[in-house]
């Protein structure tokens, strides 16, 4: 027997619809790509996608056609984003970040008919623009006024392009499986993967996130996503923040420190997200400026491992809920944060930050196991490392275009490339990427846990731990680190650090200076350039 409840398909215009009946004069409040700060409402936004959705169409997009946009944070991206949903085309976030020809490549990948870009953004295009046929016109965000002169095809100024329609323009109906956004895996290795979210998953998913034990938003909130709207829908927050009526604080090109902390002051922010490295750069200029924060309570923060040193920086020295999530593009992104579970009791200061600094446990719509290589299950004890698999309502069942072939094992979990334990309360702590893991003897040692271990020395700004050849053992770790600004860190005395710290056999066998750790796009340690670097290092002898 069916139950007989309505069916309301789950559609992300709807989100913009509520918080414009809902919350209608709340801000959305953006420091713009031309420099000044702008103000709007999520009313207001909410008409410009129903105007932008009637001119896609006018233009000859229709359901199912991708749409780009390579653009900073800002409200005209998040009204482009919906409008290109509501009308049921797909909404293809770029990172700018990417190399140029991966930027082509990507755009031939999706087929993308339309781009809406930043001005800043109009050179690239202007040299990328021959090798993607594909895209028929270029809109790019500002007015008629700051319209740079450009040899883009059918290129027109954003402000010019909407004079053109009205908002009279009803959303259309479709299925709630149908297609919303298209995000590119920018895998260090091999050809970027396309991840295509629908209306139901992304909307489940921002339900989810929104949530107390994830990243906990509500309308007492004032939200700055600093992870980019091209980063998994900025961790699902371009759908939460206007789900629960949040206020949306877009802070544009500017990610330094100085220009973070103006605006969490400035709009009172209470929530913000983004990956360690923008935490490291805020964490800096509070430090020499001597200063604190008025409203700041949570801070999200994933991406890569955010290190126990810096969580309890932030909680004891400036008061701020740290909430350390994992996820991936594949899942939305958001998959565990590592909020303390009531029934583990009275815990310690020293016991809440070493859970604090785990990635956490599944939140609903995840499950997770770890495996051994041959897919057998392994214990949650806490200590054994495996392989670890997610299925959930926000998982991706395959890659676009079928890409990389079946990614789900038999029970349908995706394989995420990730090595992590699972405590017996279902914290799970990630240990490395798959092919990042240092195989010694037999043996597996993290790289992310002493990294997570060196930069908690008071010398070392950033480190990263890669395998070196090794006659007897297979592998064996370098350290790699970045000294603190006028610092200079002694190889005997961090090894020595991390010596106290950790398993005898896991200790590094040497320590190399480097003046800056390169990054992936997405802000991550980029170890294959790492490893391109050291090619021709040899580990000392004995
Ligand atoms: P992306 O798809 O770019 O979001 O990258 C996903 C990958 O980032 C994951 O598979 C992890 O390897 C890594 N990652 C994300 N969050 C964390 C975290 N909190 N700690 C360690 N690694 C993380």
């Amino acid at each position: 027997m069916q139950g007989l409840m309505q069916d309301w398909p789950l559609l992300l215009h709807k989100i913009i619809d509520h918080a414009a009946r809902q919350h209608g004069s709340q801000e959305v409040v953006t420091r713009s790509v031309a420099g000044p700060i702008t103000r709007t409402t999520y009313g207001a936004i909410r008409q410009r996608t129903l105007r932008i959705a009637k001119m896609l169409a006018k233009n000859g997009i229709r359901l199912g056609d991708r749409v780009a946009t390579l653009a900073w944070n800002t409200d005209k991206h998040l009204e482009v984003w919906y409008g290109i949903c509501g009308l049921g085309a797909i909404s293809h976030t770029i990172n700018p970040r990417l190399f140029p020809e991966q930027i082509a490549w990507i755009v031939n990948h999706a087929e993308d008919r339309l781009m809406f870009l930043d001005t800043t953004f109009v050179p690239l295009m202007e040299k990328l623009a021959a090798h993607v046929p594909t895209i028929e016109r270029y809109v790019v965000l500002t007015d008629a006024a700051n319209m740079p002169q450009t040899s883009l095809r059918n290129a027109v100024a954003y402000e010019e392009w909407l004079k053109e329609t009205d908002e009279d323009y009803v959303w259309p109906e479709f299925d709630e499986r149908t297609a919303a956004g298209l995000c590119y895996t920018s895998g260090t290795t091999g050809n970027p993967k396309g991840v295509l979210y629908s209306h139901r998953s992304n909307t489940l998913h921002a339900m989810t996130a929104t949530s107390s034990d994830g990243l906990m938003i509500d309308y007492r909130d004032s939200v700055l996503p600093v992870v980019p709207l091209f980063h998994a829908n900025a961790w699902g927050l371009a759908h939460a923040a206007p789900m629960r009526g949040a206020k949306l604080v877009m802070p544009g090109p500017k990610l330094d420190g100085a220009s973070v902390y103006e605006l969490l002051e400035a709009e009172k922010v209470t929530m913000t997200a983004g990956v360690p490295t923008v935490w490291m750069m805020l964490l800096d200029h509070l430090r020499r400026n001597n200063l604190k924060f008025s409203t700041l309570q949570r801070l999200g923060v994933g991406g890569s491992a955010f290190p126990e040193s810096l969580i309890r920086t932030f909680e004891e020295n400036y008061g701020v809920d740290v909430r350390h999530a994992w996820g991936m593009t594949e899942m939305s992104p958001v998959g565990s944060t590592g909020t303390i579970k009531s029934t583990l009791g009275q815990l310690t200061h020293d016991e809440t930050m070493a859970l604090k600094a785990k990635q956490g446990w599944a939140l609903f719509g995840i499950e997770m196991k770890i495996t051994d290589d041959d897919g057998r299950p392994k214990p949650w004890d806490g200590r054994a490392f495996g392989r670890l698999k997610v299925r959930g309502f926000a998982t991706a069942a395959a890659y676009y275009r079928g890409d990389g072939g079946n990614i789900l094992d038999e029970e349908g979990f995706f394989d995420t490339g990730d090595v992590a334990t699972i405590d017996p309360h279902g914290y799970m702590q990630i240990t490395d990427r798959a092919k990042d893991v240092i195989k010694s003897g037999g043996e597996w040692i993290s790289s992310v846990d002493l990294e997570n271990i060196a930069v908690g020395h008071p010398d070392v700004a950033e480190a990263a731990v890669i395998g070196v050849a090794h006659p007897k053992w297979d592998e064996r770790p370098l350290l790699i680190v970045v000294p603190k600004e006028g610092k200079s860190p002694q190889r005997d005395d961090v090894i020595a650090f991390l010596r106290a710290r950790t398993a005898k056999f896991w200790v590094p066998d040497d320590m190399q200076l480097i003046k800056e750790i390169p990054h992936t796009a997405t802000g991550k340690i980029n170890k294959l350039k790492l490893r391109e670097i050291f090619k021709d290092y040899k580990l000392p002898e004995g």
